[in-house]
């Protein structure tokens, strides 16, 4: 009978593995055994139907195992087997792995409403296919005792669900029932209200309430989506005046009632990480509030039990956003949530599990024909991310990210660990969060870096942070150009080798600090992770009133304007305004950096269409208006031109047409299309230019700019026939700076002390 030795690498561990292998080996008639180890799953296998059974370890594997490499060698046989076996952990202690929380799964979410079942209206069922998992962990290895579950000893019934190998709970450390679990209530005035608590939570949603929910990663906040006076009440109370709210639909048909969903996004609204999906409106509308001049709407199933009973009960989409004042960090604990949110909710929906780490939900866009991250959070942290080939030797980095979407990356043995999405460090609460982070990632995964990384920016706090660390512990520090770091970012998780020369990067996003002391953001680069060469830019205009410029878009309108030489125009289309002040102080350098920003053009020309608001309320609030305008026109609109002279992309001949646009009367849509079209044509003219001057056969995107769906469209339909390097597992703006900076720390600690 031929024998082998089998080795399963990847998220293979706390995910139902060794029970999927012990119950495809009976179907295989396979005898031998299998163990957890240091390095995955290990299995010995015996039996004349070996190849079968290996091909079926990864086209087969669970719904939260992800398989990266299955290795087999002939192995002697043994004497004595009698069938196959799931034995302990070997080998010393494994360096197991933390799988982000999953979802509700079909077989739980189908127990918790069949009334004949144990766990049936029980908000926390969960097997191996789904449930907490990075929420509740508090250290390593992950087992029961590891997790804010061991506050819940399991009945008898759970225990022996949790023992029998062929249970889908078979080792599920999140577990629970009614006997023996957590247990919800809802509170009103600081009172736990007599009854059942979904039901309760249903009946003052639908009166109009709203309510504080203790969700997977901390406290949502909850009200009914197609009632405008509670949406309108809900903005106010949290001091939120634009950004769009997230929404949360009872079942998949309920979205298509409102948003037009492909299969790809049911599949992924469906599937374990359950993150948001910004999906195009269409059909019935919700409450006008929901989500002011916006074209795509942030949907999510029911992604817990208690979501899920919810939403059953209340029978229609709920608007579900973060437990928080606007720009602070969701609330987690009980307390916390009751200080802070006392004045926006009338009402909480409280459990006893408690929340070990904060996540937010995490933001998904389809974009040119995938699903793309544009904030990774619960479902996809702590997943690690293969670094390209080359790198398993670097010594170990820390790299700590931007200044707003900050995220934290580790790399050791040739993976990355790209921090959950922590927030705008610009808000104390959520520097404190990076602080946290950053101990919570030490200690969880055991890391001890070598060296360090963060942004040339000096005030970031994350440099001041890295130059803490780096002077306290002697540690190198690697200070990483930030738009270098974006497009290292791209190549990084698109698996390019250090060895396999630059590419032509464009980083089209909102401000980096460049080394020449202006402000960068809209850059081709020739680079390769060990560095670059600035090969052409956006023409630097001032950002009057410096950070002021980034939250009045009418600013850069100035700026650009006056730029083009259509000064008369700006004191014409900006009257009431302090210009006279502004031009001063640009004139004579004072808070008014020059800047080569993509993200401010946006602005300018958000203003100009008249469509940004007098000040953003959140980043990007402009830009995104922008898009939602842009979209119904851009198959008639023909583009705007830019002027390129030597390295620099001059914009003037795009305002003399816009102003000629709108002197006509044109529409605002008009002008958005227009604009898109010409930011397009000029990013793949110039990439596909330098590109071949270079002997680059390769363009990568990134920036902030790129989680613009419409703009990445165009501009990759107009690269069609170069490889063009675009993140999806990781976002294109700040929140995956880290793993940029990280790469290029990395590649030169291989190639000398930095
Ligand atoms: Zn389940
Ligand atoms: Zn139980
Ligand atoms: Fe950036």
């Amino acid at each position: 009978m031929p024998a082998a030795r089998i080795r399963v690498r990847g998220q293979v561990q706390g995910v139902g593995f060794r029970p999927f292998v012990w119950r495809l080996a009976a179907r295989h008639g396979i005898r031998g055994e299998v163990s957890n180890d240091a390095q995955g799953v290990l299995i010995h296998a015996e039996g004349a139907a070996l190849d079968a059974f290996v091909e079926a370890l990864s086209a087969e594997a669970p719904p939260l195992a992800r398989v990266d490499r299955v290795t087999r060698e002939a192995a002697a046989a043994r004497t004595g087997l009698g069938g196959f076996a799931i034995v302990g952990t070997r080998g010393g202690p494994a360096r197991t792995q933390v799988t982000p929380d999953a979802g509700i799964c079909p077989a739980c979410s189908a127990e918790v409403l069949d009334p004949a079942a144990r766990r049936h209206g029980y908000p926390f069922a969960a097997c191996t296919h789904c449930g907490p998992r990075f929420s509740v962990v508090e250290r390593l290895p992950y087992d029961r005792a590891a997790t804010t579950l061991r506050d819940f000893p399991l009945c008898s019934a759970c225990r022996a669900e949790y023992e029998a190998a062929g249970d889908r709970r078979f080792h599920a450390q999140a577990i629970a029932c009614p006997d023996c679990g957590p247990r919800a209530w809802l509170e009103a005035g600081g009172v736990a209200q007599p009854g059942e608590a979904v039901a309760l939570a249903a009946a003052r949603l639908a009166a109009g309430e709203i309510l504080a929910v203790k969700g997977i990663g901390g406290f949502q906040l909850a009200c009914d989506a197609k009632n405008e006076a509670a949406v309108a009440a809900l903005r106010r109370r949290k001091r939120r005046p634009g950004k769009p709210f997230a929404l949360m639909a009872p079942d998949l048909e309920t979205i298509r009632r409102h948003a037009r969903l492909s299969e790809a996004e049911a599949a992924l609204l469906s599937g374990p990480a359950a993150p948001i999906m910004l999906l195009e409106a269409a059909g019935t509308a919700l409450a006008p509030s929901v989500a002011p001049g916006q074209w795509a709407l942030g949907w999510m199933l029911p992604t817990a039990p208690l979501h899920l009973l919810l939403l059953r009960a209340f029978g229609g989409p709920l608007v579900m956003t973060s437990g928080n004042l606007s720009s602070e960090p969701q609330a987690v604990d009980d307390e916390e949530a009751r200080e802070t949110l006392a004045a926006v909710a009338d009402a909480f929906l409280l459990h006893d599990r408690r929340i070990a780490r904060r996540l937010d939900d995490s933001v998904v866009r389809h974009a040119a024909g995938r699903p793309r991250l544009q904030r990774r959070a619960r479902g996809y942290a702590p997943a690690a991310l293969p670094l390209p080939a080359g790198l398993e030797a670097a010594p170990p980095v820390l790299a700590f990210g931007g200044h707003l979407k900050a995220a934290l990356c580790l790399t050791r043995d040739g993976e990355a660990l790209l921090s959950h999405h922590l927030g705008d460090l610009d808000d104390p609460l959520t520097c404190a969060e990076l602080d946290r982070a950053e101990r919570d990632y030490a200690a969880l995964f055991d890391h001890v870096p070598a060296l360090l990384a963060c942004d040339l920016h000096p005030d970031y706090r994350t440099t001041r942070r890295a130059e803490a660390r780096s002077a306290a512990e002697g540690l190198p520090l690697v200070r990483v150009q930030h738009h270098h770091a974006h497009v290292c970012a791209a190549m990084a998780e698109a698996g390019w080798a250090p060895d396999a020369g630059p590419v032509l990067g464009v980083a089209l996003d909102g401000l980096g600090w460049g080394p020449d002391g202006s402000v960068w953001g809209g850059e081709w680069l020739l680079c390769d992770y060990a560095g670059f060469e600035r090969l052409a830019w956006l023409k630097p205009v001032p950002l009057p009133g410096g950070a002021a410029a980034q939250r009045e878009p009418w600013r850069n309108l100035l700026a650009q304007l006056d730029a083009a030489g259509l000064a008369e125009a700006a004191d014409e289309l900006l009257a009431g305004r302090p210009l006279a002040a502004l031009r001063a102080a640009a004139a004579g350098g004072v808070n008014a950096p020059p800047g080569s920003s993509a993200g401010r053009l946006f602005d300018a020309v958000a203003a100009a269409a008249g469509l940004a608001p007098e000040r953003q309320s959140y980043e990007g609030e402009a830009a995104m208006r922008l898009e939602a305008a842009a979209r119904p026109l851009l198959a008639t609109a023909t583009p705007y031109r830019f002027a390129e002279a030597g390295s620099v992309a001059d914009p003037a001949p795009l305002w003399h047409a816009l102003l000629g646009d709108r002197a006509a009367g044109a529409p605002a849509g008009l002008l958005a299309a227009r604009f898109h079209l010409g930011l397009a044509e000029l990013v793949a003219g110039r990439a596909r230019e330098l590109a071949r001057r270079h002997g680059a056969g390769t363009v990568a995107l990134s920036g902030g700019c790129f989680q613009n769906a419409t703009l990445l469209e165009l501009c990759l339909a107009r690269l069609g026939d170069l490889t063009v390097l675009v993140q999806a597992a990781t976002p294109a703006n700040d929140g995956g700076l880290a793993l940029g900076q990280a790469a290029v720390a990395a590649v030169r600690a291989l190639r000398g002390p930095p």
